[in-house]
């Protein structure tokens, strides 16, 4: 048996959301100190694109979180695999995602940080898909809202594999 990925998002589709989001955060941030926590690892490449189109002054931190085996069903347990490397007190912090399916992850993590002081937590994600919700999540800066279907490219894996496809797509067993 193999595998062939179909496109459902092309680079040229995530470039454009990508800039809108950056103006969107850049205005609503204007003049505040701004930390983007990076979730990893499949947010990595997302964050990379999202951080250059925001104009304004950023930090970057980075969060390791496992949620997932090698299969693809959320375990509901989140683990933190690297803590941020400095304090959130008094800062506004914005956790980047690469998907919020469960939202299980999203909550776990809002949970831990109000804990540590800051001045305000939102939440961007690059996709959703509402259809697998378990929790209610709000998701403060969107990409794209989208099917319930395991997608990989563009930083998210299956399995460790296709982060590096620079489009998002659905895996066929063909
Ligand atoms: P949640 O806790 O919201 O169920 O899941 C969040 C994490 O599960 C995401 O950050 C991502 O790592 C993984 N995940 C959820 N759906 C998908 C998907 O369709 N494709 C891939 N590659 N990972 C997913």
């Amino acid at each position: 048996m193999s595998e062939r990925i179909v496109t459902m998002l092309s680079a040229e589709q995530i470039a454009a959301r990508v800039r809108e989001l950056g103006a969107e955060i850049a205005k609503e941030y204007k003049d505040r100190n701004l930390v983007l926590v990076v979730v990893l690892k499949g947010s990595f490449i997302f964050a990379s694109d999202l951080c250059r189109a925001i104009e304004g002054n950023v930090r970057i931190d980075f969060l390791g979180v496992r949620s997932y085996g090698e299969g693809t069903e959320t375990s509901g347990v989140v683990q933190i695999t690297q803590d941020l490397s400095r304090p959130i007190a008094g800062e506004d912090v914005i956790i980047v995602e690469d998907i919020v399916d469960t939202g299980l992850t999203i909550a776990h993590l809002m949970d831990l940080f109000r804990t540590r002081g800051p001045r305000s937590v939102k939440v961007c994600s690059l996709l959703h898909k509402p259809a697998r919700a378990r929790v209610g999540v709000n998701v403060d800066f969107l990409g794209f809202t989208i099917e319930d279907k395991f997608v990989v490219g563009y930083g998210l894996d299956f399995a460790e594999r296709y982060r590096n496809l620079p489009f998002i797509g659905i895996v066929e067993r063909t």
